[in-house]
């Protein structure tokens, strides 16, 4: 099983839509996989046409009553993918067990129950540096970090790659990063600019190709569909998934 958490210290530069769109693809190309929505403002959750509340099962039960069977809280989304959704209680999970020990593996530890049962984990992170950002980092072993190609991303990821080096000194274990341009126009100079400095800082570490600002990514139907030809968008986050997985064409092996 690998576990991605992915995550930015910034709003609004395409995590959700990077987790939905990878997570579908990777089950369309016949993986078994987990979505988890850590973010309070539970967009993942509600692009999965799960209303905002009641919820009356989901994250906060992972960490404040983990059930015996933790695929007892997946909801099923296609063939493959299941996700377990945000609830409003998660805003507030900080404040009630910051101090209880070991939360920061509550996660982890949830998560290795399904190991045998899933391919893969997709963590869609919040915005902020706090326990579930922490939870999910402890638990991944790649971090998977969208990045809109503007000045002011690049110092936020300065920001993200200090926190990545601060888990990986407390557990021990390297965390690689994978940093995928997102929301690129590339008719604008400042975005081209952006993009070529995000190469220049961090190398390797940046996906070779961008996922282009296209409204059909807007759309969660079309990227639970997860066809690749459908639009350009997914085309190109098929292409990040080979990048990530280190293979040639994962969809097409699938078809
Ligand atoms: P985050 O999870 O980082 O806050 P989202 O994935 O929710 O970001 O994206 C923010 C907004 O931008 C959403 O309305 C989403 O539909 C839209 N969006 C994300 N990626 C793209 C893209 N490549 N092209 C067009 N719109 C996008
Ligand atoms: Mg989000």
């Amino acid at each position: 099983m690998r576990v991605w958490a992915v995550a930015n210290q910034k709003g609004g530069v395409g995590k959700t839509t990077t987790t939905l769109a990878l997570g579908s693809l990777l089950a369309a190309s016949g993986r078994s996989v987990l979505l988890v929505d850590l973010d309070p403002h539970a967009s993942l959750t509600r692009s999965l046409g799960v209303p905002a509340e009641p919820v009356p099962r989901g994250v906060v039960e992972l960490f404040d009553s983990p059930p015996a069977s933790v695929g007892s809280l997946c909801r099923p989304v296609r063939d493959g993918l299941d996700f377990i959704a945000a609830q409003p209680a998660l805003a507030t999970l900080e404040k009630r067990s910051a101090t209880r020990p070991g939360m920061g593996l509550a996660l982890m530890r949830a998560l290795d129950s399904l190991r045998h049962d899933l391919d893969h984990v997709l963590l869609d992170c919040p915005p902020t540096l706090g326990l579930l950002m922490v939870n999910a980092l402890a638990a991944a072993d790649r971090v998977v970090v969208p990045t809109q190609t503007e000045p002011l991303a690049l110092h936020g990821l300065d920001g993200m790659r200090r926190t990545v080096q601060m888990i990986e000194r407390s557990r021990r274990r390297p965390l690689p990063v994978s940093i995928i341009p997102t929301l690129h126009d590339r008719r604008t100079r400042v975005a081209t600019d952006s993009l070529e400095r995000m190469r220049e800082q961090h190398g390797e570490a940046v996906f070779d190709g961008v996922i282009p600002v296209d409204t059909r990514l807007r759309d969660p139907d079309h990227l639970r569909q997860a066809s690749p030809e459908g639009s350009r968008g997914l085309g190109a986050y098929a292409r990040a998934l080979d990048w990530l997985l280190g293979t040639d064409h994962a969809m097409e092996l699938a078809a």
